[in-house]
């Protein structure tokens, strides 16, 4: 496991996470997904930490309302949240990722149709 560090485009929400430095990204077609382009990595809520800005996170649902998609308030992009196909995670945005795990597979997901 190594340690990996994240965050917003302007830099107020910042988190840590630890992951494998080889992984596993799910791409999801579903309407929220696909407007952004999300590149899912699901980390334990154990081995993930907020830095900073956990005040400047917005809080938006839709359809079920089961994900809970936080953006930072300031500069509008999600760098993780807490989706709704793995209660016991949260999914980090890779692209969000400073110098992040190499990806060995990638995985997409139903989502337009699943959820
Ligand atoms: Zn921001």
């Amino acid at each position: 496991m190594k340690e990996y560090f994240g965050g917003c485009h302007c830099g107020k929400v910042k988190y840590k996470f630890s992951s494998n430095d080889s992984v596993e990204i799910w791409k999801c077609n579903c309407s929220i997904c696909k407007m952004s382009d999300y590149e899912h990595l699901f980390i334990h809520h154990n081995d993930f930490q907020i830095l900073e800005g956990d005040n400047l996170l917005n809080e938006y649902s839709f359809g079920a309302k089961k994900a809970k998609h936080l953006f930072c308030k300031n500069c509008g992009i999600k760098s993780f949240y807490q989706p709704r196909s793995h209660p016991d995670s949260y999914s980090i945005n890779l692209r969000c990722v400073e110098e992040p795990p190499e990806v060995k597979n990638v995985v997409y997901f139903d989502g337009k149709n699943e959820y």
